[in-house]
């Protein structure tokens, strides 16, 4: 296939953003963080290695993430506890925000909902910016690890992928069959996991993460949350997942409550303003 004439002139054309963010509405950090600091922790929970837990946030309050046995990438999910067909919407919150998501960005909800879920309120990884190869931290980008690939690609039967921590927490949790649950697991916010595409072939890649103990990323529920993380068997996904050959460690989640009245003029956002008639 040979070039048209005007190749480079069509290339040469500049970007522009397919969604300017300068209408989305902004959270008021000020008044998150000052809520912060009246906080006490009301409960914590843990992903062993390979596994994943569940956690519940109310409205209002704070969950942490954090490594802090070593190096290790989570795979996290989000529902409204009270609607668990109202879940995380990767495709939209990375065509808002970009592909990976820190301090001050939101996981936002699936149609017919579109509103935030969490907040990012803090991010100790924030200073890692996007290095020389185009990665970058928190990613939108990468789906989850899941056994359907690993038996496209090579025809293996893995059982501690992402997808399938996150099916059996989330069936544990709520008393599905394994069935019932594995539907409502959807595409993640990659924790700590350092990812981005080869600018020559366009490929998804990862490498090490450059998360250590000490680190955490740290979200404020917007609306009652249902949480699941998976600690990924591609431990700090320096080499590979879907295998239980890399080291893997486990992840903390830790809740916090704010102080009666921290929040005051706060209320959850309320759902989506689009009428839903769809032009009929
Ligand atoms: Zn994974």
């Amino acid at each position: 296939m040979t070039e048209p004439a005007d190749a480079a002139l069509r290339r040469a054309i500049a970007p522009v953003i397919c969604y300017p963010n300068e209408t989305l509405p902004v959270p008021d950090l000020a008044l998150y963080r000052a809520a912060r600091a009246t906080a006490v922790k009301t409960g914590e929970f843990v992903a062993p290695p390979r596994e994943a837990c569940t956690f519940r946030v109310p409205a209002g309050q704070f969950f942490r993430i954090s490594a802090p046995d070593g190096p290790q990438v989570g795979d996290l999910n989000l529902w409204n506890a009270n609607d668990l067909s109202e879940r995380f919407y990767s495709g939209k919150t990375r065509a808002l925000h970009g592909t990976h998501l820190t301090t001050g960005e939101r996981m936002w909800s699936a149609f017919p909902y579109l509103r935030p879920m969490a907040t990012i309120t803090e991010d100790t990884l924030a200073w890692y910016g996007i290095d020389q190869y185009g990665g970058s931290v928190h990613d939108v980008i990468g789906t989850r690890c899941d056994p359907y690939t690993g038996n496209l690609l090579s025809g293996s039967q893995y059982h501690h992928c992402c997808h399938s921590n996150l099916t059996r927490a989330l069936a544990d949790e709520t008393g599905m069959t394994l069935a019932q649950a594995e539907p409502h697991v959807h595409d993640v916010l990659n924790v700590f996991m350092c990812t981005g595409f080869t600018r020559d072939t366009g490929q998804y890649f990862m490498k090490a993460s450059p998360v250590r103990a000490g680190d955490h990323l740290e979200f404020f529920a917007e609306i009652d949350l249902l949480g699941a993380l998976s600690a990924c068997p591609g431990g700090d996904c320096s080499a590979e997942h879907s295998s239980d050959t890399s080291t893997c460690h486990p992840l903390l989640v830790e809740v916090f409550a704010p102080a009666d009245g921290a929040l005051a003029g706060w209320t959850p956002p309320p759902v989506n303003g689009y009428d839903r008639s769809h032009g009929r």
